[in-house]
């Protein structure tokens, strides 16, 4: 017997490779494994429906994430990809795997945060699963949105002369983590050393509390705007738009001046000694959304606010990549993160 090591194949690699094998027999199947959410028609509305899961250890330390935020995080990142079909959630499943080492108080505190998303976002807790684990917890949400069939946006709409538009600001997130990990190791040298983060809100904020840009689409929707191809910024902006121009078969330019990244990232970048650029394009946990649009749709986006222009989709032999503040011409890398 053969045995290959799951790094030998990276995450998209492994799910690529688990996954290729399965044909789509169902009409209703209108998109299955490769976007943010796979959709279902049901003839009128089209449902969408999204899973992601949160291991400890991996995706979440509990020496630094409080439990409440923790469970508003779990609901916002399956959010946001419902959102990034240009659809809206209705529905949440929760299920968890926990040790023994949680007691019914704090499991209050992670619905609290569950609630508190659900309260903000509109969507209705409906199922889930329970069980134990032999240590940690583990976290899978599934969210369920609707569109209609012709709103609905994929990664592989992008055509050469669309604009690629991002939201909000990058690498926010990334830096937030580094400043919470730096805090967990001087905490654990000397336990009797309070951490200062009262400071650095914006970036903590960032990491602990993402949002899902329901905004955007009511943006969109109330604007007559319907973008060609989207993705939300999960892995990084450099790994994202990857997955766009792979799906839509496409290159990219990126303008390093046009990435809209926040004075408070920009100044905590240089004080870990980072590129603030690298961390927008790598950090990745920002959860705004990445998106093409014609070109003849940019008065729609010029004046709105949060949205910037950031380059332009290419043909694919262009390749992708950035263009520098200083003028030079690199290919953009997919980092993202390494989960295995
Ligand atoms: P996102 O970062 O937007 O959550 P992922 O990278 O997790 O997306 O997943 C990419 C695609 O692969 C999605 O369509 C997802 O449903 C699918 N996928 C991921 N893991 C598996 C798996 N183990 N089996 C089947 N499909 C999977
Ligand atoms: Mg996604």
């Amino acid at each position: 017997m053969q045995r290959t090591d799951v790094n030998t194949l990276g995450e998209f690699g492994l799910i690529e490779h688990l996954t290729k094998d399965f044909p789509i027999r169902q009409p209703s199947t209108i998109k299955g494994v490769g976007d943010d959410a796979a959709v279902i028609d049901n003839g009128g509305l089209c449902t969408v429906v999204s899973t992601d899961m949160l291991v400890e250890g991996i995706h979440f330390d509990l020496a630094y994430v409080p439990l409440k935020h923790l469970g508003y995080k779990s609901v916002v990142v399956n959010l946001s990809d419902i959102y990034a079909m240009n659809a809206f959630p209705r529905q949440i499943t929760v299920s968890i795997a926990i040790s023994n080492r949680y007691s019914v108080e704090a499991l209050d505190e992670l619905y609290a945060g569950i609630r508190a998303a659900c309260d903000a976002y509109g969507v209705d807790l409906v199922g889930g699963d329970t069980s134990s684990s032999p240590r940690g917890m583990i976290i899978s949400i599934t969210a369920i949105g609707q569109c209609e069939k012709e709103k609905l946006v994929y990664r592989s709409g992008a055509r050469p002369g669309d604009l690629i538009c991002i939201t909000g600001d990058l690498g926010g997130a990334y830096l937030g983590l580094q400043l919470l990990e730096r805090e967990k190791r001087i905490w654990q040298e000397n336990p009797d050393v309070q951490p200062d983060l009262e400071s650095q809100k914006y970036a903590v904020g960032r990491q602990l509390k993402p949002e899902a840009r329901k905004d955007m689409i009511e943006t969109f929707r109330k604007d007559g705007l319907k973008p060609t191809a989207m993705i939300d910024i999960s892995d990084g902006l450099a790994s994202d738009l990857f997955h766009i121009c792979k799906q839509s078969k496409v290159g990219a330019l990126v303008e390093e001046s046009g990435v809209p990244i926040h004075q408070e990232a920009q100044l905590l970048a240089l004080k870990f000694k980072l590129d603030p650029i690298t961390c927008a394009l790598n950090g990745g946990e920002d959860y705004e959304l990445l998106f093409t649009i014609d070109p003849t749709d940019v008065d729609k986006v010029k004046y709105l606010p949060d949205i910037y222009i950031a380059g332009e989709i290419l043909e694919a032999k262009d390749g992708i990549k950035l263009n520098t503040k200083g003028g030079n011409l690199h290919d953009l890398k997919a980092q993202g993160w390494v989960h295995f």
